[in-house]
């Protein structure tokens, strides 16, 4: 089944595939299967970088390399074929680095997105509080002026990489402002920003979960990112953005538990003959291919979308509902297929597949989230 629309998405599978032989298989398994405490991969993380993978569709200008949507989406495709977490560590790179750069000034630009593009910094997007995921608006991190920088407090949970981040894009509220704002902290060196590895996550296992406590944190003035009171817009955007990137692991993730069912189906012998010969493992793989088709087919969409500078807000929302669900499916059918083989790690990647799907459905706005926005473009208020 030929997956491509345009030429160049198979140089991208191609480059992706020897790097993933060199660099992702012989060490897949040891970060997935780590004991805690768990580290995030540094020296994989600076392979995909010197790659030119973290922030591939990024201006050159500032060390990104200027490619499409389209192939960006393919590349993040094809990392999460040979494992999702090692296209989630690009994935995340690309959401925090490319909101400074939407959102920035100049000088901000040309200090922080290099050093993020090629994996030399490791930079998170700090959003979620506590007590308010979904509804982001309510956060309550808050930075007090003390006239040349804001000492910000609070603390923020669930953070992709923030437990090891040299960068945080942190979204809070100036203090008397209801709006949020978002501003930069490149010093998490200091004693104020305590961060931790969350642990015993289910899947995803490279990209490594923090928790991060701010105690009057110095962040200086020149580090607000855009306009104060804008940081809700600029999430919204930054998410609209990322949705699209959690699709396209969706699909690369959808494909592996197809392709290894497949070929499974026709090694496995049952009742005399190959269990592919069976009708009901026909039709689950019948199933897979088919909702596989119509997601790659939404998400390549809404890519050509982004690339003619086309509004594609509500297409993503429906491309990452339905690609986030297509791949529950296809990993749970190819643990039906494979039967007690996919459900013991040792003999197949389903196992690993099945752990690493069920992300899929809550980040970027949970499904339910993706329901309402879509819901509402349809209805109305
Ligand atoms: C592995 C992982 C990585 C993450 N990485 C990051 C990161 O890098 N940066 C960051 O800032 N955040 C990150 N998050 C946070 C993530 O974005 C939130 O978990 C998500 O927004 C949901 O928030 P919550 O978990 O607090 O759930 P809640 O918002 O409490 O939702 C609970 C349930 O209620 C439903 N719900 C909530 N509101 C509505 C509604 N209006 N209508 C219908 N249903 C609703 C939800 O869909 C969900 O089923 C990460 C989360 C995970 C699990």
């Amino acid at each position: 089944m030929d997956k491509n629309i345009d030429p160049r998405q198979q140089a991208i599978r191609e480059v992706v595939k020897d790097f993933a032989e060199k660099d992702i298989h012989p060490v897949s398994q040891e970060l997935d299967r780590a004991s805690e405490p768990r580290e995030f991969p540094k020296s994989l993380y600076e392979k995909l970088g010197a790659a030119g993978f973290i922030g591939m569709s990024l201006p050159k200008e500032f060390g990104g390399q200027g490619k499409s949507h389209l192939e960006y989406v393919t590349l993040i495709e094809e990392l999460s074929y040979h494992d999702a977490a090692v296209g989630l560590l690009c994935a995340v790179g690309e959401l925090a680095a490319s909101s400074i750069l939407r959102f920035g000034d100049d000088k901000q630009k040309k200090r922080y997105v290099p050093d993020c593009i090629t994996g030399g910094k490791v930079v998170a997007f700090v959003l979620t509080e506590s007590e308010t995921g979904s509804d982001a608006a309510m956060l309550k991190t808050v930075a007090v002026d003390k006239g040349d920088h804001y000492l910000v407090s609070g603390e923020k949970i669930f953070i992709q990489h923030g437990d090891v981040a040299d960068i945080g894009v942190v979204f809070c509220k100036m203090e008397n402002q209801s709006e949020p704002s978002a501003l930069i902290v490149d010093d998490t060196g200091q004693s104020g920003w305590q961060a931790r590895t969350l642990k015993n996550k289910m899947g995803m296992r490279a990209s490594t979960v923090g928790g991060i406590i701010l105690k009057e944190v110095k962040v200086p003035k020149e580090n607000v990112l855009g306009e104060p009171g804008r940081g809700a817009s600029f999430a919204a955007e930054a998410l609209d953005n990322a949705r699209i990137v959690v699709a396209a692991l969706s699909i690369g993730m959808a494909q592996r538990a197809l392709d290894e069912s497949a070929a499974y189906a026709k090694a496995r012998h049952a009742f005399g003959q190959p269990i592919a010969k069976l009708q009901a493992i026909q039709w689950m793989i019948a199933d897979m291919a088919t909702r596989l088709a119509a997601g790659r087919a939404m998400v390549y969409d809404v890519a050509r979308r982004q690339d003619a500078g086309e509004d594609y807000s509500i297409k993503g929302s429906m491309a990452r509902l339905f690609t986030a669900e297509t791949a529950n499916f296809c990993v749970d059918r190819a643990m039906q297929i494979h039967a007690g083989y996919g459900y013991i790690g040792e003999f197949s990647p389903i196992e690993k597949l099945y752990r690493d799907q069920r992300a899929l459905e809550l980040y970027e706005g949970s499904s339910e989230v993706q329901q309402l926005v879509i819901a509402d473009n349809v209805i109305g208020r």
